[in-house]
């Protein structure tokens, strides 16, 4: 007997997220060849369930939703920065640990002296964790080797987790994360270096999605972020960029100049800002784990972002400086409590708005036919428990 469908989940509460949760109650959810074939009512259904699919899972009444998206991460890293976070609790000064040879330099020396199997090995923990969380989809951010051969190695091993894991994963270029050592005091020199050579290079070899730029006044200036994004236009790579984390430098209206898919932090983020983001279509990617982990006590203009209806994604930054964060539920009960996301705009923040922040929003993002059938079925019987429980 052939059926129309391979599997068929059944008595399922099917949160869409189309125009907002998008409930569809006492529902069925059907799919062929790895694609949504078919969702809607039971009473809908066009057949008996058994002669419409193979495998058949009742869900009980419980929800199934997209999978989930984590649209900022710099997981692939060696080491960790705990003994840091001890110096920093004790009162230290970020400063004076980054003038002792700790900070990002710290994180790059190590990501430079493992070799591509290593790197793996310490990077795939973090991406099964998120899993676990409920990503089905990972974007991976280079930025700790800030040199040809350690960039690239990153970028590879961002594909083999993919590979590994048999999940999306969307590889974006950040070699302007920081100055590495060799370009002290010249930074300029670095961004040359990183547009007549490594931009061509990741493009040549199709190592990434996309380029970021950390535009700050710690690390690289608006102009300096202008010419980056300039570079990554020439050669078809698309943007996103580290925007008005610690201050307001104008990187979000740049990004949005240059057509970015996203800006992410937006902390310091003004109106100006705000609605050149909304006219650009740029999605707007918050990272409360960062926020918490710094004690930061700035928040992103959250009823600005409404107002203008700007697009709001949130991700995890998992990261071993600032956000050593490895669960999207957490990130969601972060942006509830922390940034007065309510608990709908956090799962929009995770399904089609960072589907959006990645340029997927066509395959992933939404249960709606013809999409890629990545879904999750939850031990919960309303959305909302999802951002309320704690991790
Ligand atoms: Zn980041």
């Amino acid at each position: 007997m052939t059926h129309p469908f391979d599997t068929l989940w059944i008595n399922a509460r099917l949160v869409t997220c189309n125009n907002g949760y998008g409930i569809i109650d006492n529902a069925a959810i059907a799919s062929k060849d790895q694609r949504i074939a078919w969702l809607g009512p039971m009473e809908q259904l066009p057949d008996q369930a058994r002669a419409l699919a193979p495998h058949i899972i009742d869900a009980k009444q419980r929800c199934i939703t997209p999978g989930l998206i984590d649209c900022h991460t710099h997981l692939v890293f060696a080491g960790n920065r705990a003994n840091e976070f001890a110096r920093r609790l004790q009162g230290e000064s970020y400063a004076n640990i980054a003038a002792s040879g700790g900070g990002i330099q710290s994180t790059v020396r190590a990501t430079r002296e493992l070799d591509e199997t290593e790197l793996l090995q310490q990077s795939l923990p973090r991406a099964k964790a998120l899993m676990d969380s409920g990503a089905r989809v990972l974007e991976i951010k280079s930025g700790y080797g800030l040199d040809l051969e350690t960039e690239c190695k990153m970028l590879r091993v961002a594909g083999r987790i993919g590979e590994t894991l048999a999940i999306p994963v969307r590889r974006t270029f950040l070699g302007a994360h920081a100055v590495p050592p060799e370009y002290q005091g010249n930074a300029d020199n670095y961004i040359r270096y990183i547009c007549n050579e490594l931009i061509p290079l990741v493009a040549r070899e199709k190592l990434a999605d996309s380029v970021d730029v950390f535009c700050e006044h710690i690390a690289f200036s608006l102009q300096q972020t202008r010419e980056v994004f300039a570079c990554a236009e020439q050669y078809q790579l698309a943007i996103k960029c580290h925007a008005e984390q610690l201050s307001n430098m104008g990187a979000a209206a740049l990004a949005a100049e240059f057509g970015a898919l996203s800006a992410d932090h937006l902390e310091y983020i003004d109106e100006q800002g705000v609605t050149a983001l909304a006219s650009s279509g740029t999605v707007a990617v918050l990272l409360p784990g960062a926020y918490y982990f710094l004690r930061e006590s700035k928040t992103p203009p959250v009823a600005l972002l409404r107002k203008h209806q700007v697009p709001m994604a949130i991700a995890s930054d998992c990261n071993p400086g600032t956000s050593p964060v490895t669960s999207l539920k957490l990130i969601m009960n972060m942006a509830c409590v922390l940034f007065a996301l309510t608990p709908e705009e956090a799962m929009l923040g995770v399904t089609l708005n960072a589907a959006k922040a990645l340029g997927m929003e066509q395959s992933h993002g939404s249960l709606s036919v013809g999409k890629c059938a990545d879904i999750v079925l939850w031990d919960v019987n309303h959305p909302d428990e999802l951002s309320y429980t704690v991790g």
